[in-house]
């Protein structure tokens, strides 16, 4: 068996030594890069080959790449490197290892095209001034052979062991026990359903409910497959921190059920969580952990990976010892380690962001990954978010008051052509069609200032000019790729600038994340998105942009109507305008029903407003009732002091916001929890963005959509997810109430769960007397 590795892939594994460096050379976008490239060949003479995909071999090793381009008349190979700012400060290790690729390349050439010399060109491309910048020297065949040997050389006894591990590995896998006695209902249907995707390479959605173990369930089958398909990696994808923790429960479990399964787990955790040098930049002059970071790597890697040192999974607490004890940075060490885990575990933007880790490493190795999105509902928010953009003008204000004489001038300009964007609105928000040239042009300027700038003075340390400049970066990235499926707006501030004018706040907001998801889908042989509230199906799968042969399954739930009381509280309405009325039936039902049956509740309000109007009326009223409330900015003591107060003999009502941190992910099973009042539709508010959003759904999927994308379906999704809190087994009891009269509405009603049997109910009777019972 071949051991498949890419140019580059190799390269960085034997040629890159020294610092880690990430002093302020920021790699141009892919737009950028690609644009570069493309200038760089037509420049060239009508003979020129670009993109020469090239292969090799060496023993066991089979080397495969893509060089930029050959020139025939000069007999020239060339490897194009796009930046920005001066190539006097690319570190001497990046220009060692664009050598390394360039040489490999040459060899590969030389052997497919049987030749007895070549040239070999770095060209480095300046994206601000377009201007190349040659680097040239010719080789004899056997010199590039005896290089291309050298470093396979190198790399092979670390191929043999990787190749060891992974027939150990399908080996295992193929044999692999499902972790418990038995499947629990609805889970075997999900396991089956996620194992066929990964078989067929189809996407899958699978909507299933809570309680039935979905972690186990989606994690176990595609590692079974694993084998046959050849996957390289699993990559689990999860929304926040205890779904990351679930993931990491479940195959913790695997490997204890099969202790001889060398499975290599990695978590993925941001670089704040795992930066020991918060005050230090990542480069060795600043930071020790970067100083010699890939001369110590290697031990570090290896340390990582040997299962005497690793026995579990490389989690945080894990990843950090092993870094620490070789003295490297974990941050960087576990972005290496994605290279040669099975299973990754990690957020969403892992994958999914504009410059996700996990899918450059896929596409560039041309990997075989499988996707677990886990909670996928949260896909389409988070995704928007990584696909919109925010500049800030009273931020700009701010750095220019604190900037360097360098860079006044363009920060200045950015300033003028910013004002005059906005100098007629007289709206607070405003859509515009078209993304404003001169300004872009403008922004573009002052961020190859700031290069300039921070790489002439790499110790010099501004926070706020920093933010600014990737704000900026960003910012540019995103209007590269502006379509319909994303607003631009600007908003101005109550603050003012110089003159009294108002500051504008410039968005490009993402709408329909679709157009940039799709790639990501693609790139995968599997994706399998699941979560209790994927409905309506056509909604995530227009707003995610997922294949159009995405396969669907519902399972069923194990739960029975029996175990659940829904009341629908068809006489109040909780819209915006009605809600001082709502209160007080509010809070006489919620103490009635804590009459009949004390224990634990929790109620949902749309906002924190509604939630202190209610909840000061509650202790008015019916202050022997124990109350607690979430509020504003709550810490993770805070937060985990409110959900303390879920015990099972507890009782009182806990009073939450829909759509927060207690509105899903937290597991209050049996009598930690027993009812649950939801006064609110979830359905995000009226006002001009989310009108516009509304008028770019209907742009994008029709009239007909436009109000359901934008306010019921994310309303209904929330308001099922907080009422899924409530049943978590078989055997729990509880109740519900569907506070608005909208609840009755046929529309609203199909987005409901199917096992649940709704009842209705009026509840402003004459029930005044009420207050006195309880009291008493
Ligand atoms: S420890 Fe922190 S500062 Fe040092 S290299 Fe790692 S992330 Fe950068």
């Amino acid at each position: 068996m071949k051991y498949v590795v890419a140019v580059r892939a190799l390269c960085e594994f034997t040629a890159k030594h020294g610092d880690l460096d990430l002093r302020f050379t920021p790699s141009p976008s892919a737009q950028q890069g690609m644009a570069g490239h493309a200038l760089v060949a037509a420049r060239r003479a009508k003979s020129y080959q670009a993109e020469v995909s090239l292969t090799g071999e060496y023993q066991q090793l089979l080397v495969r790449g893509r060089a930029d381009g050959y020139d025939p008349e000069r007999n020239q190979l060339e490897e194009v490197k796009t930046f920005r700012g001066d190539l006097a400060a690319l570190p001497e290790n990046h220009r060692q290892l664009h050598w390394a690729q360039v040489k490999i390349y040459g060899w590969l050439l030389c052997l497919k095209l049987g030749l007895p010399e070549l040239r070999l060109a770095l060209v480095y491309f300046d994206i601000g001034s377009q201007q190349e910048t040659l680097l040239s020297e010719l080789f004899s065949a056997d010199t590039l052979q005896q290089y291309f040997e050298s470093q396979c050389e190198r790399f092979l006894h670390w191929a043999r062991q990787e190749l060891a591990h992974r027939a150990a590995r399908d080996a295992a896998l193929a044999s692999l026990p499902f972790p418990h006695a038995a499947f629990r209902p609805g889970q075997r249907e999900l396991a089956e359903a996620v194992y066929k995707s990964g078989s067929s390479g189809r996407c899958l959605m699978a909507q299933a409910p809570t309680g039935i173990g979905k972690t186990i369930g989606t994690v176990f089958p595609l590692l079974k497959a694993a084998p046959r398909q050849e996957l390289d990696k699993v990559i689990f994808l999860a929304a926040k921190t205890s779904g990351r923790s679930l993931a990491l429960d479940a195959l913790a479990l695997i490997k204890n059920s099969a202790p001889a399964l060398p499975l290599r787990v990695l978590e993925l955790v941001a670089r704040d969580k795992a930066c020991e040098h918060p005050d230090k930049a990542c480069h060795g002059e600043s930071c020790p952990l970067a100083k010699g970071f890939y001369d110590r790597l290697p031990a570090a890697r290896s340390a990582a990976l040997s299962v005497p040192l690793a026995p579990g999974l490389l989690n945080k607490d894990a990843l950090r010892s092993v870094a620490l004890a070789h003295g490297v940075c974990p941050y960087y060490l576990s972005q290496d380690l994605v290279r040669w885990s099975d299973v990754v575990v990690g957020d969403y933007n892992y994958y999914f962001d504009p410059s996700a880790l996990l899918h450059g490493l896929t596409v560039g190795n041309q990997w075989r990954v499988s996707v677990l999105v886990d909670e996928a509902h949260n896909l389409v928010e988070r995704a928007r978010k990584m696909y919109s953009a925010v500049l800030d003008q009273a931020d700009l204000a701010g750095v220019r008051q604190s900037a360097a004489p360098a860079l006044k001038k363009s920060l200045g300009h950015l300033q003028r052509t910013w004002r005059d964007l906005h100098k007629d609105q007289n709206e607070t928000y405003q859509v515009h069609a078209e993304l404003p040239a001169k300004f872009l042009q403008a922004l573009q300027q002052a961020t190859s200032a700031i290069t300039d700038d921070l790489e002439t003075h790499p110790t010099r340390v501004d926070a706020g000019l920093q933010r600014f400049y990737f704000d900026a970066l960003h910012f540019s990235r995103m209007a590269e790729s502006f379509g319909k499926h994303s607003l631009f707006d600007i908003t101005l501030s109550h603050e003012s600038g110089s003159g009294g004018k108002p500051f504008a706040q410039l968005c490009i907001r993402n709408v329909v994340p679709a157009p940039f998801l799709a790639a990501r889908f693609a790139a995968a042989r599997s994706v399998a998105l699941f979560s209790a509230t994927l409905s309506p199906q056509a909604y995530y799968a227009d707003t995610l942009g997922l294949p159009v042969d995405t396969v669907w399954v519902d399972v069923p739930s194990p739960f029975v109507a029996e175990q659940l009381t829904v009341q629908v509280v068809s006489d109040i309405s909780t819209r915006y305008q009605h809600r001082d009325n709502s209160l007080s039936p509010i809070v006489d039902l919620m103490a009635r029903q804590y009459t009949a049956k004390a224990g634990n509740y929790l109620v949902f309000l749309s906002s924190y407003d509604y939630l202190q109007k209610l909840a000061t009326l509650f202790s008015a009223r019916y202050p022997n009732i124990p109350m607690w409330e979430q509020t504003r900015r709550m810490d993770e003591t805070a937060r985990d002091e409110f959900l303390a107060r879920f015990t099972l003999r507890g009782q009182g009502i806990g009073f939450a916001v829909l759509g927060g941190v207690f509105a899903e992910g937290i597991d209050l099973p049996g009598k930690r929890l027993i009812g649950a009042f939801i006064a609110t539709l979830g359905l995000p508010q009226v006002n001009p963005v989310n009108e516009q959003i509304r008028a770019r759904m209907g742009a994008n999927f029709g009239a007909g959509q436009s109000y359901d994308y934008t306010y019921l379906y994310p309303g209904l999704q929330k308001v099922v997810q907080a009422a899924g809190r409530v049943i978590r087994t078989t055997s729990d009891q509880g109740v519900i109430y569907l506070i608005d009269d909208r609840f009755t509405r046929p529309e609203v009603h199909d987005l409901l769960p199917r096992w649940w049997r709704i009842n209705r109910l009026r509840v402003q009777r004459n029930d005044l007397a009420l207050a006195r019972w309880v009291e008493d």
